[in-house]
């Protein structure tokens, strides 16, 4: 990704892709002291932009380095990378670590950095296969317990092992893998929350331990609008078996068909293809009449 035209915004300014570079010492290259976004633009507009900004100053500070960038001037950065490269419909990642200013554990003195790049990024699964259901390994490792981790913050090293079930499913001809939380519960895929369908409702593992992603909170309020009720709760891996639809929500995912869970089965039905419809609708400024 490195070798390209194009702009990235960095720390304040526009520069040429190929020159948005750190430096080796980076203390978020040896200690994970880095927390990032994802978002898309669609037809020019960024789906819940300010959330997105909000929530990468809030990551930062759990990390404990307070961005000196406000949530307005994170947004008019985003934009100004997606008009420099001249982008419509993209993926915007904006990233924000702690710089090469001190090597150690300890990195007080170390300056908060911010980058914004976007790029055309299709969909995050297969199309032909999004469409009968991707299908899910069980991940080999768990979500870590809240006093173990900082959950819910969008952080690097919570993604070190999210990256290795990703591989692990990979290898094996899954698409992706399901993650359980440290207590064994049904918590969510590498980078997307969970829902699932049983007689005419939907289920969601309440986000107590893992991110309460943007996507999840919206396809929600979406369902709530077509007077589908909504049921947030701890869901134990045997549930799995009485659900009759599974999906995935994510920025990047947005709502994908889910087939398969190990040993547990599903099939996209009505309220999985409405809540896609609708959240398609949404995000490219759609009106709909619930
Ligand atoms: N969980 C994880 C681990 C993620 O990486 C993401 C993507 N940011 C989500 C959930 C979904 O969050 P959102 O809907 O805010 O993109």
């Amino acid at each position: 990704y490195d070798d390209r035209d194009g702009f990235i915004w960095m720390d304040g300014e526009l520069r040429p892709w190929r020159d948005a570079n750190v430096h080796i010492l980076t203390h978020a290259m040896h200690y994970a002291s880095s927390v990032f976004e994802g978002q898309r633009a669609y037809n020019g507009v960024i789906f819940k932009l300010s959330q997105h900004s909000e929530r990468l100053r809030r990551s930062a500070g759990i990390l404990g380095f307070d961005l000196p960038w406000s949530v307005e001037e994170i947004d008019n950065a985003c934009n100004a990378v997606l008009a420099a490269n001249d982008l419509t419909d993209a993926y915007v990642r904006p990233v924000a670590w702690r710089g090469s200013e001190q090597m150690g554990v300890s990195a007080q003195q170390t300056k908060p950095h911010l980058a914004i790049a976007a790029w055309e990024w299709g969909k995050y699964f297969d199309e032909e296969k999004a469409e009968k259901g991707i299908r899910l390994d069980i991940a080999p490792y768990r979500r870590p317990a809240p006093h173990t981790a900082p959950v819910h913050a969008k952080a690097a090293g919570l993604y070190m092992i999210c990256t290795m079930s990703k591989h692990h499913a990979e290898k094996r001809g899954y698409d992706d893998a399901l993650m359980f939380d440290w207590q064994g519960r049904v918590a969510e895929a590498t980078g997307a929350n969970a829902f699932f369908v049983r007689d005419g409702k939907l289920f969601t593992p309440t986000a107590d331990v893992f991110l309460n992603g943007i996507t999840r909170q919206t396809v929600i309020e979406l369902a709530e609008k077509r007077g589908i009720e909504v049921v947030e709760k701890r869901i134990w891996p045997e549930e799995l078996a009485d659900f009759e639809e599974f999906f995935l929500t994510g920025s990047a995912a947005e709502v994908t068909f889910v087939s398969e869970a190990g040993p547990w089965n599903f099939a996209p039905g009505a309220i999985s293809r409405q809540m896609r419809q609708d959240y398609d609708d949404l995000v490219n400024q759609r009106v709909v009449n619930f």
